[in-house]
């Protein structure tokens, strides 16, 4: 089996300074959902592991944050993708939960759940956070320059290993192509 790990703001819908708390606010990044699409049709599974810190600290609740990812899944399959599964972090950072990212907790959730160990697994994010949690798991680490990328890029140093692109969509076409793909 082949995953591929994404984070979410910043990386398949643009980002907000505000939290994304409803889905009128949840805006693809051009090209990312046919990036999801191109990947599935290369034989990969997508899964999202994505902090929403925004529940834990009372901005939206439970029930918008579904609403907002039957938006995303919805907005995928129009465009013939798929993704396999969203685990989130509802936690804020003073809960010191064990799946806000850095820490690997949710990969871990995704490796039990698919009975794969994810070295060398692909995970794409925008933040030096992503990039942590999927270096703890042993992932193959991408950084993409939408979101906070460029921020994460300006402010130094990055796991050793972290291969940067301008999106999702240029990301997912080097991901294709090294399985032999086009
Ligand atoms: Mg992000
Ligand atoms: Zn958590």
């Amino acid at each position: 089996m082949k995953l591929v790990i994404l984070d979410r703001d910043g990386v398949i819908n643009e980002d907000s300074e505000s939290y994304i708390k409803s889905p009128d606010e949840w805006h693809p990044i051009p090209g990312s959902l046919e990036a999801i699409s191109n990947l599935n049709q290369h034989g990969f599974r997508v899964i999202v592991a994505t902090n929403q810190s925004g529940v834990g600290r009372g901005l939206f609740e439970m029930s918008a944050l579904n609403e907002i990812h039957a938006r995303m899944h919805r907005a995928v399959a129009s465009v013939g993708g798929k993704i396999d599964a969203v685990f989130f972090c509802p936690h804020t950072p003073e809960d010191n939960c064990p799946c806000r990212k850095p820490k690997p907790g949710m990969f871990d959730e995704i490796s039990a759940r698919f009975g794969i160990d994810l070295s060398a697994v692909p995970t794409i994010g925008d933040t030096r956070r992503d990039l942590e949690a999927g270096q703890a798991a042993g992932c193959s680490l991408m950084l993409v320059r939408t979101g906070k990328g460029r921020r994460t890029i300006e402010a130094g140093a990055l796991p050793s290993g972290t291969v940067v692109f301008d999106d999702l969509a240029h990301a997912a076409t080097a991901i294709v192509a090294a399985v032999g793909g086009n």
